[in-house]
């Protein structure tokens, strides 16, 4: 058998082996000093919050949590910012600003305004 050095490799959900890689970062020294004197694993953190991130699940402009999905967009409720907009499952165009979600006549799906002309 052989000896296994450090800790077991981490493995994802499929039982596969996640492979690692080093990056360096540059951050504030008070920030830094706050990792450190809170015992925060900053590999552990920067995984993480990017992963919130992705998922949508953090703001990146204020960083909270209280996160909505609606039919038109994903958005912050707390600084109220469009995360992500979704597409019109009707015509696949994506909303925005000026193509806002609508209820589709005589149904119960939601359209686009670009499609529902
Ligand atoms: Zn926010
Ligand atoms: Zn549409």
């Amino acid at each position: 058998m052989v000896k296994q050095l450090g800790r077991p490799a981490e493995r994802d959900s499929e039982g596969n082996k996640i492979s690692k890689s080093l990056v360096n970062v540059t951050i504030p020294t008070k920030l830094r000093d706050f990792l450190s004197d809170n015992n925060i694993n900053r590999s552990q953190l920067f995984t993480r919050v990017v992963t919130m991130l992705y998922c949508h699940l953090l703001c990146p402009k204020c960083y909270q949590t209280n996160i909505m999905d609606n039919p038109m967009c994903i958005r912050c409720d707390d600084c109220d910012i469009v995360i992500k907009y979704h597409n019109c499952s009707l015509c696949g165009e994506q909303y925005n600003k000026k193509n806002l979600v609508q209820a589709v006549k005589k149904s119960s799906d939601l359209g686009c305004q670009t499609c529902q002309k």
